[in-house]
């Protein structure tokens, strides 16, 4: 399936060229600049662009809760000492909102997909999204990075920008296997709408919120059994364990058991990169619905991410 946007290599030369020209460069320092990376994907996607030209300081841990993160004194330290801030953006971390806003300080996810009707912050479920971040994010990193670096800051965002897009058209081929009256996913929170829309999958969500966290009413329960039953759903996805009681009830209410294995919604999976992140979820999606994932071609995306230096 075509995705509505994508980004290519030689626009990411282009940005990264113009960013260059138009910023006043830093003279080569003693020390490293300093990037943070708040949350959601950033700290894998700026790791892998900066390589070990730049410090980068990753502030919400893999597999942790952005929505209720609350910045601590070291973060604050962290943020004040940074040449760059990138925060995701679209509320997905509400305490970000509170960091000075200056010039240094970027929400990639706004920047890069500037048209978000419902304002969802979980853009990167879409490989091509996480694609127009990577631009977003080298076009910000070259003017803080020594002129000698350009080249090679060029090169890793072109190749991550490949892999990413690699990773879309993968994704497609491996929900193409589910039967297509179970291309349906049922989760927790309102998280998955880009990959569901890319891939022509049915969102059904127990919350009906962006955020974590919530209590289901009677009358809720109702309305999602009678929406979930017949809807093809073979699993209801957790997004974390211990599997929360609102996931317990509705899996007793509808006679569908919990999958085994939880979606990460909002950020990268623990030891994961963000390729490594997006290749999981999509399996577990397609394994629980009743679909084959073809883990070796996986495998091969999340070596070629991993080799970016
Ligand atoms: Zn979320």
């Amino acid at each position: 399936m075509p995705s509505a946007r994508r980004i290519t290599p030689s626009s990411i030369s282009a940005l990264v060229v113009l960013a260059t020209v138009s910023a006043t460069p830093i003279a080569a320092q003693a020390s490293q600049p300093t990037v943070v990376a708040i949350d959601g994907v950033l700290c894998d996607l700026t790791r892998t662009l900066v390589a070990s030209d730049a410090k980068v300081v990753c502030l919400i841990q893999p597999g942790s809760d952005p929505h209720n993160y609350r910045l601590k004194p070291s973060d604050r330290q962290a943020l004040s000492s940074a040449s760059l801030v990138l925060h995701n953006g679209y509320n997905l971390t509400p305490s970000a909102n509170k960091i000075s806003n200056s010039a240094k300080v970027v929400a990639v996810a706004e920047k890069a997909i500037p048209i978000n009707e419902d304002l969802d912050p979980h853009v990167w479920h879409d490989p091509a999204n996480s694609a127009a971040m990577v631009a977003v994010i080298a076009e910000r990193l070259a003017p803080i990075l020594p002129a000698r670096q350009q080249a090679a800051l060029t090169a890793r965002a072109a190749e991550a920008i490949n892999v990413l897009n690699r990773v879309g058209d993968w994704g497609g081929n491996q929900f193409a296997t589910i039967p297509e009256n179970q291309r349906v996913l049922v989760s927790e929170h309102k998280a998955y709408s880009y990959l569901t829309n890319r891939y022509g999958l049915r969102q059904i969500t127990m919350l009906d919120s962006f955020t974590t966290g919530g209590v289901l009413r009677p009358s809720s329960l109702r309305s999602i059994k009678a929406e979930v039953q017949g809807s093809g759903a073979q699993t209801l996805f957790p997004e974390s364990l211990p599997v929360s009681k609102t996931l317990r009830r509705i899996s007793r209410s509808t006679g569908l058991p919990v999958n085994g294995a939880p979606l990460f919604a909002d950020g990268l999976a623990p030891d994961r990169s963000t390729v490594g992140t997006a290749t999981l979820n999509i399996c577990t999606v397609v394994q629980g619905q009743g679909g084959q994932c073809d883990q070796a071609a996986a495998d091969e995306l999340m070596a070629r991410w991993s080799a970016i230096r």
